[in-house]
């Protein structure tokens, strides 16, 4: 698959031009252009055509996109097609949060469990996904081939859990936990600050 940067704004929106697409008729709507899909979804034309562009080149003038490859291309570049696995440590209030959380499927992601060292926590939650002891986690990421890890511990906790993940192989961490973790050169670390979203939100709102 051919491997693009696609700005976190335009993957954003994948989905919507997907859904979109996805409704249509293939028979009747052979080509698309961009102008029809910011019609249709009420959005920007000049922001749909640089999305498209991003994802699949240039339309061509006048007929636009054939409407089965634009929609197969973007399956691609949301890794549709290549589903990875992740898992979460720490079964707490975030935790089940994100693990019951069904959108990360739009994304090519699917969490399958999650770790937690209270083994009281252990079990299958309603919606059918594990909650498995931390004794279990190196065998578990091992057997399944999982790449990805979500940690929501607190933060005293956080950088041993950081370095037991990249110990059994773990190549992406997205860490909540309120602290600066240390991991080794070629794993990607993602620090979340929810806060930080809606103080950016705020700030808008006071400068506008
Ligand atoms: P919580 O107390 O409900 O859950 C924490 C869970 O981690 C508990 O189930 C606990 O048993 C488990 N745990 C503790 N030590 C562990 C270890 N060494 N290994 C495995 N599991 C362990 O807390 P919460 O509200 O879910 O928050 C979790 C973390 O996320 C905290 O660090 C919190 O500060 C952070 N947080 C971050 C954001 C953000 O925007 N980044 C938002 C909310 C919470």
């Amino acid at each position: 698959m051919k491997q693009i940067s696609v700005m976190r704004s335009t993957l954003g929106r994948l989905p919507i031009y997907l859904e979109f697409l996805q409704g249509l008729d293939i028979s009747e709507n052979e080509n698309i252009s961009a102008t029809v899909i910011a019609k249709s979804l009420g959005l920007g034309e000049v922001q749909v055509r640089k999305d498209l562009n991003a994802v699949s080149g240039a339309g061509r003038p006048k007929l636009g996109y054939r409407t089965d490859e634009l929609i197969k291309r973007i399956y691609e570049v949301l890794g549709r097609n290549d589903i990875k696995k992740a898992v979460i440590i720490g079964a707490g209030k975030l935790g089940n949060a994100l693990l019951e959380y069904n959108g990360f499927r739009d994304y090519g992601l699917l969490i399958t469990a999650a770790f937690d060292i209270d083994e009281s926590k252990a079990g299958i939650t309603e919606a059918g996904k594990e909650i498995l002891p931390l004794t279990q986690l190196e065998e578990y990421v091992l057997r399944e081939g999982v790449r990805i890890a979500v940690i929501t511990v607190p933060a005293s906790s956080a950088q041993s859990i950081c370095d037991r993940l990249v110990g059994c192989g773990i190549e992406a961490i997205w860490n909540f936990a309120p602290c600066a973790l240390c991991v080794p050169e070629g794993v990607l670390l993602q620090q979340e600050n929810l806060a930080l979203s809606l103080a950016h939100l705020k700030l808008t709102m006071n400068n506008g």
